[in-house]
């Protein structure tokens, strides 16, 4: 555990609220390119998958987070609820943060697809063509210090390649014409299947965590 994990633990374990040194607040024109954006996606009929949703799931969390994290698509809770990660691979997901001292309020949640596919299979190539344009979107108006991919359809959209998720890990990767870092992990719904790669897992998060400071 670093110094800093250490310090939060503390802190929460005495139930004092931490002081996170925030960002200046988005400019005027920036709160309006975000709310333009989210109407956009939440009519968004792009590909088929908007015939079957519940709602659209945008994303989620501190706009000035530092940390963005982007899973693959809705399931089930998500295309109910409207947020990402709000099922069982989230809760692993809120307890994968804790263990490096953050939480869902402090990091933005987003994902690969907006719109829950049929029965939770995996995106379609033509979909993903079709939907990322809103990550990028995300992407560039946050501005975050590191994204964090988890599971391989995030990892190889954002580094624009196919190489197994297994050497993606370890390292650090960068997206973009901006060369925002990034690190790759496993997906929390892999990790409930997979508990034995948890480890790996927490080893990635040390990364990040590292990588922030
Ligand atoms: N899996 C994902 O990749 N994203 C979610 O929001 C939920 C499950």
């Amino acid at each position: 555990m670093s110094a800093n994990e250490l310090n939060y633990y503390y802190l929460d374990t005495m139930g004092i609220q931490r002081w996170v040194t925030a960002k200046p607040k988005a400019d005027p024109a920036t709160q309006a390119a975000w709310l333009l954006l989210e109407k956009t996606v939440a009519s968004c009929t792009a590909c088929d998958l908007h015939q079957g949703r519940t709602q659209t799931v945008f994303g989620v969390g501190n706009k000035q987070a530092d940390l963005i994290i982007v899973g693959e698509a809705p399931g089930y809770y998500e295309d109910q609820q409207g947020e990402p990660f709000v099922g069982r691979g989230g809760q692993l997901l809120d307890r994968m943060l804790k263990s490096i001292g953050l939480d869902r309020q402090q990091v933005y949640i987003a994902n690969v697809l907006k719109c829950r596919p049929p029965k939770n299979r995996d995106p379609l190539p033509r979909e993903v063509e079709k939907c990322t344009q809103h990550l990028d979107q995300q992407l560039a108006l946050l501005q975050p210090k590191l994204i964090l991919a988890v599971g391989r359809y995030a990892a190889h959209y954002l580094l624009q390649c196919n190489t197994p998720l297994s050497r993606l890990r370890g390292r650090l990767h960068h997206y973009g014409q901006q060369q925002i870092p990034l690190i790759v992990s496993y997906h929390p719904a892999y990790l409930l299947r997979n508990p034995i790669d948890k480890r790996k897992a927490y080893s990635d998060l040390l990364h990040v965590s590292a990588t922030l400071q």
